[in-house]
């Protein structure tokens, strides 16, 4: 076959490496970015999105590929940060030859970045990546993967949450307590039936009704309208839906004293966190609370391979990290996200002083 896959570099500032990946007969149009190997090599998500332009996507897959650096170096995943991105709609471009293309423009880095599946890419499609190279991480078990990361990281959520209790109340107890889920989807389902078992009470809103109803009638749930989800009486919000949720409109007509769910980036902008901690609300940062799934996969990279124990101990600690950086912004007199960030920080430095 002739080879037809163009790699160029492209400097940014910052980034260890970024590439473009151009294969004309494939189709393929993508970008690797590799923020930070100080910790390990550089794993995040496959996205395959319509971007309007490159400019767009090199912005996108910048913010996630540093996002995912910060998010494994609190998680303590031995790994850094990165992330792909193939411009292309998802339900027009998907081809074979465009998956393997993008396998060998993974495969040009050497290791130095291991993809995962993402929005709008499946484990089929990272199946077919995975026949062109090795550095494929996520696959279901049946094919050596550590499979969904879902239920790792209601795991995570559940226990960042009975953390935040116990900051707030001097009791980590879920029994007695309100918790409103935002979306019960792969994530937030499982944290429900967690927190019903554990005597909680759950509100629950999600746009598809048949879902939330089947769940409401399994675990016992309240079921309730999307637009109430986050004004409902309630000692946690969890939000496990949708970024952005948290802005200048809902923060205000919030009644938790508690923010801690799956969602990714539920900061509209970062000076949102302020507005959570003037109002003395407690929030358990995005990436820090929900990071069990990203834990599950490391462990496919330690010695003997994935192992699910040592994914839950390691699950087990996220609340370690949530009470460090709890402490950090109680005494830097900072939000607690940019709490997270510093605390990101000083462990990437210390991972750069050993290194040197
Ligand atoms: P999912 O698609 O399985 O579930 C999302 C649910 O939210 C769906 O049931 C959907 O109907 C519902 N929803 C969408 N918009 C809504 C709205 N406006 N109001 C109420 N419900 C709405 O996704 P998931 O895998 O459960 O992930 C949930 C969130 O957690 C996402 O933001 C995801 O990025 C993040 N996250 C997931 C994982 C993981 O392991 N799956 C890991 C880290 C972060």
């Amino acid at each position: 076959m002739t080879e037809t896959l163009q790699i160029t570099e492209i400097p940014v500032p910052g980034y260890e490496r970024v590439i473009r990946g151009v294969d004309p007969a494939s189709g393929l149009h993508a970008i690797i970015a590799v923020h930070d190997t100080t910790l390990g090599p550089a794993l995040g998500g496959l996205r395959m999105w319509p971007y309007k332009s490159e400019e767009d996507a090199r912005f996108d897959v910048l913010r996630l590929s540093k996002g995912m650096t910060y998010k494994s170096a609190v998680a303590h995943t031995g790994l850094g940060g990165g992330k792909a991105v193939i411009i292309g709609d998802p339900e027009t471009a998907k081809s074979e030859a465009l998956y393997l293309a993008m396998g060998r423009l993974v495969d040009s880095l050497d290791g130095k970045y291991i993809t995962a599946e993402d929005v709008n890419t499946s484990l089929a499609d990272c199946a077919i990546v995975r026949r062109a190279t090795k550095y494929v991480s996520g696959l279901a078990r049946e094919d050596g993967g550590s499979g969904n990361p879902s239920p790792y990281t209601a795991y995570g959520v559940y226990l960042g949450i009975r953390a935040a209790l116990g900051h707030v109340h001097g009791d980590d107890s879920c029994k007695g307590r309100t918790v409103a889920i935002q979306g019960v989807g792969a994530v937030g389902s499982a944290l429900a039936r967690r927190l019903v078992d554990d005597g909680a009470k759950v509100f629950a809103a999600d746009r598809n009704h048949a879902r939330l109803e089947k769940l409401a009638a399994e675990t016992g749930l309240s079921p309730i309208d999307d637009d109430e989800i986050m004004t409902v009486d309630c000692d946690v919000f969890a939000p496990c839906a949708l970024g952005a949720v948290l802005n200048d409109d809902t923060i205000p007509q919030l009644k938790a004293s508690i923010v801690a769910g799956a969602a990714n980036n539920v900061l509209l902008e970062p000076r949102h966190g302020n507005s959570l901690r003037e109002r003395k609300i407690l929030y358990a940062p995005d990436y820090v609370i929900n990071a069990g799934g990203i834990i599950n996969v490391s462990v496919e990279f330690h010695e003997g391979g994935y192992d699910e124990q040592v994914a839950l101990q390691k699950i087990e600690r996220i609340p370690v990290a949530l009470k460090q950086l709890w402490t950090i912004a109680h005494e830097e007199n900072i939000p607690t996200s940019e709490a997270a960030d510093r605390l990101a920080e000083r462990i990437l430095a210390d991972g750069r002083a050993a290194k040197a």
